[in-house]
């Protein structure tokens, strides 16, 4: 088998058993891997409590990753989401996904819960259990120094340790398993880190093929200003759009109350650059480098996360933002949720944290110890246990990113329709209405957005479950990572055949969702975007959503997946 490994290893952290175990090619070939092998691996353990001992925690490579195929080094990790209750998936870079593949393996699968804890060590050709009881307690960093001469590390800070249902996983120090808690679940386990260095290389089955569609990929890369332009994602990285999204009114400000900061400028993509003497980072092998470090390494924030600390706080402290994500990393924290949760609680206290409130409240949250306490369980626990509900600006308790819907219809839907709650990696039709690309929509219009969801969800799916990075689908497309997976692996692909194994992943994730007891009540906004307008100025006006035209364009997206009108598959009735 060329692409795949065709292993998976299994970690059972209750018994301390562990064995290798061949995935079928068929199924490989259905699922991809990532995402999609993990949701599939799923199966069998998706109504369990997310902290239950049996729930796995899945970390899923590509068929690619190993090859020089751009952007393809990443991986996924599958759990359910201890903050949302939905099926969840996170994509990371790193070193870590490459040194798996090189282990041999597509997958791990880590269920049960040692009573003591734990990291796990896998090299080539063996894999055991070891004790890290020196290692609780230590942040993400420590951790990582403490083991990397053992490999490439992926670890859980304080924060996983102390079941914050944001806390994420880290790995290789900067790059976030983000967003759904699945640090908590990982902590929950007495898992600390797991540590893997595999040697082996990935031959390639075609290889005059491989280096076709490769060249096609890079030449649309290199073509597209959105990524190496001038002020394009090569140069400034995600904070790029900070001006964009302000001279757009759509900059969710003050807890989503307005839509415009003129205190961004602060903390722009070229004043970060200035400030920081920001340099170019990245995934391995990525030609794109889109992260930002400091001179001394300091990983620097990305848009969502200078925004959520930036505007959405009412802050403008450049200091305090930089500060802020390298606690949330240090800690094991996702920013977008941390930054979200502690808006929330400013509105519901008549104010928002000065800087120094904001850093102090990010530690006591990864504590669990003061006001971190109510915290450290999101922003739509912490609402309703303050008896101010409507003040969580999230869906199915995932908090939003940084792009307000009533400024952007697509991303309205999207946030909706999302699997995993309110995000914007499983559509981003801010491509469309805001980048222009790959054609331009009218972003105040519901017209068309349904099937441009749709099939932008069945894209991200297959992106997701190739482990290639969404910045690249910017720019190429699945044709031509048809084209490149084809030479890896010898079996033929379209674009048209990822589509269908992409429609197939979003529709279980739904329908896991659905046995659940998720519905159509889930895929709702906060109701503030239907009652209040945004920031209007420049000759733009930010009006509420019209709530029927929207809830009609949401019908429409069932009809064209062929869910019910309560959005389930239709065998979950
Ligand atoms: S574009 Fe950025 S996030 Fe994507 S793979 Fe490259 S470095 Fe990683």
């Amino acid at each position: 088998m060329f692409g795949w490994a065709g292993k998976l290893l299994n970690i059972d952290l209750t018994t301390g058993t562990i064995s290798r175990e061949s995935i079928k090619e068929d199924i490989l070939y259905s699922h991809l891997g990532g995402r999609g092998l993990g949701v599939y691996l799923m199966s069998d353990y998706h109504d369990l409590d997310p902290l239950d001992p049996e729930m796995p925690l899945i970390f899923a490579v590509g068929p690619l990753c190993g090859t020089s195929s751009p952007t393809s080094s990443r991986m996924s990790v599958i759990s359910r989401s201890p903050l949302t209750g939905t099926i969840y998936d996170s994509s990371c870079g790193g070193l870590f996904a490459h040194k798996l593949k090189a282990a041999g393996l597509d997958a791990i699968m880590v269920t049960g819960k040692s009573n003591k804890p734990v990291y796990i060590q896998i090299d080539d050709d063996s894999a055991g259990i070891h004790d890290a009881s020196t290692l609780w307690g230590k942040d993400t960093i420590e951790t990582m120094s403490a083991l990397m001469d053992k490999g490439s590390v992926a670890a859980i800070g304080p924060a996983g340790e102390q079941g914050v249902l944001f806390a994420n996983i880290m790995v290789n120090a900067s790059n976030s398993v983000g967003r759904g808690g699945l640090g908590a679940v990982m902590g929950s386990k007495n898992l600390k880190a797991i540590v893997v260095n595999g040697s082996h290389k990935v031959k390639l089955s075609d290889k005059d093929a491989f280096k076709k569609g490769q060249e096609d990929v890079m030449r649309l890369l290199k073509a597209s200003p959105v990524i190496f332009g001038e002020l394009g994602l090569r140069e400034f990285g995600t904070p790029a759009l900070v001006d964009l999204i302000k001279q757009r009114r759509i900059a969710p400000t003050e807890n989503f109350r307005k839509t415009y900061f003129e205190g961004a400028d602060s903390y722009s993509g070229p004043s970060l650059k200035s400030t920081f003497k920001a340099k170019k980072e990245g995934c391995f092998g990525c030609p794109i480098q889109c992260k930002k470090v400091d001179s001394c390494g300091r990983a620097l924030p990305e848009y969502e996360t200078a925004s959520h600390f930036g505007a959405l706080n009412k802050n403008s402290d450049i200091h305090s933002i930089v500060k802020s994500n390298e606690l949330c990393n240090l800690l094991g924290m996702d920013t977008i949720s941390m930054a979200a949760t502690i808006a929330a609680y400013g509105e519901i206290k008549g104010d928002f944290f000065s800087p120094d409130g904001i850093v102090e409240l990010i530690k006591e949250t990864a504590g669990r110890k003061g006001e971190g306490k109510k915290l450290a369980l999101g922003s739509a626990r912490l609402c309703e246990m303050l008896g101010h509900p409507e003040l969580s600006m999230s869906v199915k308790r995932l908090e939003l990113p940084a792009y307000d819907p009533r400024g952007a219809y697509g991303m309205a839907l999207a946030y909706v329709t999302s699997n995993r709650g309110g995000c914007h990696l499983r559509a981003y039709p801010i491509a469309n209405e805001i980048l222009r690309k790959p054609v331009a929509t009218d972003r105040f219009s519901f017209s068309g957005k349904a099937r441009i969801i749709k099939i932008a969800e069945d894209t991200n799916a297959v992106a997701d479950s190739l482990e290639i990075c969404k910045f690249a689908m910017l720019a190429a497309s699945l044709e031509e990572y048809a084209q490149v997976l084809t030479g890896v692996t010898g079996m033929d692909f379209t674009a048209q055949d990822l589509l269908k194994i992409g429609e197939r992943i979003v529709m279980d994730e739904r329908r896991f969702n659905c046995e659940n007891g998720f519905s159509g009540k889930d895929d709702m906004l906060p109701e503030r975007f239907f009652t209040e307008g945004g920031s209007s100025g420049d000759g733009i006006e930010i009006k509420p959503i019209d709530k029927a035209r929207f809830l009609e364009e949401l019908q429409k997206y069932y009809k064209i997946r062929s869910l019910n009108e309560d959005g389930c598959p239709r065998n979950v009735e």
